[in-house]
């Protein structure tokens, strides 16, 4: 009998896992994650009900399709339910733009740092990662827009943007749009849409309508704090969304996330006074890392970004000791997700007993 192996397809080495080595909480105590973007509370009882109603016919398969979600989108954003595509998180719709989408040898241009999965699902469909960088810390878009070549079949554009926080504004926005190729698709990933607070914030679901190449992105995960249960979302005119659609893993959602995200869309009101909360907790999170004497770029998502350069793996580990568990960028900077104001009033004692010249 030979002993030689399958040989995977060879554009898999070198490409990064995509979830990074997590932070280790300490021993004793207790521990905050503040290293994912995650909502700090837990499931409202009216979504737990609902999820361990739906648990009781785990024995069944979902839909192929979740249609009464579907359907309860389309209505909540006014959109056909045509324009739509689902999938286990946004990073499932990201799969479907990886296989309905990409070719061998395209161009992807996004800026960089942004959302870890890009340069992934970009190699995994063996295209070419054409990575712009960010500008003082936020999207280049002339440069991202002088990147654009015939061999570049889609732009993303996180808005606003992870790691940084940071977004453009919907003039702004509008004036790429207007500049990319209509052959051309444009991604624009609104994980974070829900905490945009800017009067000038763009929305993508608005802007797809008369954009046949613009596909908006959305997701339970962190307003709705569903992240758990996978669940996210993307809408585009009709030709593009149905060919997501084709390249969707069938039953990719589960029936008890389908009926999470249905109680989260009936209980939206509530949960979205959450997201006012972690709002004010951001606002007051910066303002006292800022006055510590830290730079921390304005953000419009659930996270601030501290720029502590060199020092940035150092002070992760020093936060983790204490059991505050936050994103290093090593050389970089921190990622630090808006907490409960228990996690938030502790983050600031410690950062500010971590201060440098302090
Ligand atoms: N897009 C961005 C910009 C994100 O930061 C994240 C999660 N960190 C996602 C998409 C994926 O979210 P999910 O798959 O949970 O919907």
């Amino acid at each position: 009998m030979s002993h030689t192996a399958p040989t995977p397809r060879a554009e898999l080495d070198g490409i990064p896992a995509y979830v990074p080595k997590p932070p280790k909480p300490p021993a004793e105590g207790p521990s905050y994650r503040l290293f994912l973007n995650e909502n700090p509370y837990p499931p409202l009882p009216s979504v737990l009900a609902a999820i361990t109603e739906a648990a009781a016919q785990t024995n069944h398969y979902p839909n192929i399709f979740p249609d009464r979600l579907t359907d309860a989108l389309a209505r909540r954003l006014d959109v056909p339910p045509e324009h739509l595509t689902t999938g286990p998180g946004s990073v499932g719709i990201y799969q479907q733009i990886g296989q309905a989408m990409l070719k061998p040898g395209d161009e992807v241009v996004y800026a960089w740092p942004s959302f870890e999965a890009y340069p992934i699902v970009v190699r995994m469909a063996g295209a070419v990662p054409v990575e712009v960088p960010l500008a003082d810390g936020v999207h280049d878009l002339d440069a991202m827009a002088a990147a654009i070549t015939p061999r570049t079949s889609a732009v993303f554009l996180c808005e606003p943007n992870n790691p940084t926080g940071t977004a453009v504004g919907a003039a702004e926005l509008k004036r790429f749009l207007d500049r990319v190729p209509s052959d051309v698709l444009v991604v624009l990933d609104e994980a974070y849409y829900e905490f945009y607070r800017s009067p000038d914030a763009p929305d993508g679901v608005a802007l797809h309508h008369d954009r046949p190449n613009l596909l908006a992105l959305r997701t339970f995960s962190k307003a709705y704090g569903l992240a758990g249960l996978r669940v996210g979302y993307g809408v585009a005119r009709p030709a593009l969304a149905q060919a997501l659609r084709k390249c969707a893993v069938p039953c990719g959602v589960s029936r008890v996330a389908e009926e999470a995200a249905l109680a989260s869309l009936r209980a939206e009101h509530e949960l979205f006074e959450r997201v006012d909360r972690i709002v004010a907790e951001r606002e007051r999170l910066r303002t006292a890392l800022t006055a510590q004497g830290w730079a921390v770029p304005p953000s419009e998502t659930n996270f601030l970004w501290v720029s502590a350069g060199a020092g940035s793996e150092a002070l992760a580990g020093e936060l983790e000791r204490g059991g505050l568990l936050v994103r290093a960028f090593p050389g970089d900077g921190l990622r630090v997700t808006v907490g409960s104001s228990e996690a938030n009033d502790l983050l600031i004692a410690a950062v500010g007993r971590l201060t440098p010249g302090r």
